[in-house]
């Protein structure tokens, strides 16, 4: 790249989800890591808990870890796979929920020196948008 990039990666964020995913993970119930960084500059981990009915994703439980330590807004997420997999892309499920949750948040892909964030809004074209099929609150 010769240009500036319009969208610096959190390597502070990679590092902390890397981290994660090789002390934390273990056998087959934790088997990926995120990391989000909140508004307020906290920087927010989980790992995930597979089940076999459909245990969510790190990047589900993290959000409900960040609401238990008050944070609520959410700028940016990774998720690493353990056995040194590297950085994995959210899954269809994990697109949407982070779409509903953060219509802004910037998700971090790619491998090696080629990382980059990306608005979770572009992972997800001609994207169903939940609130827009809500009636309105009186
Ligand atoms: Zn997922």
């Amino acid at each position: 790249m010769t240009t500036a990039d319009p969208h610096p990666v959190d390597q502070e964020l990679v590092r902390a989800a890397t981290e994660v995913a090789r002390t934390r993970c273990r056998g087959d119930n934790h088997t990926m890591a995120a990391a989000a960084r909140a508004r307020d500059g906290r920087i927010i981990t989980a790992v995930n808990a597979y089940h076999f009915t459909g245990g969510p994703c790190a990047e589900l439980v993290l959000i409900g870890a960040a609401a238990a330590q008050g944070a609520y807004e959410l700028d940016t997420i990774v998720a690493v796979g353990d056995r040194e997999r590297g950085i994995v892309p959210p899954c269809g499920r994990c697109r949407q929920v982070l779409l509903d949750y953060f219509p802004t948040i910037e998700v971090i892909v790619g491998t090696g020196d080629h990382l980059r964030a990306i608005p979770v809004a572009d992972l997800l074209p001609e994207r169903y948008v939940w609130a827009d099929h809500q009636l309105d609150t009186p």
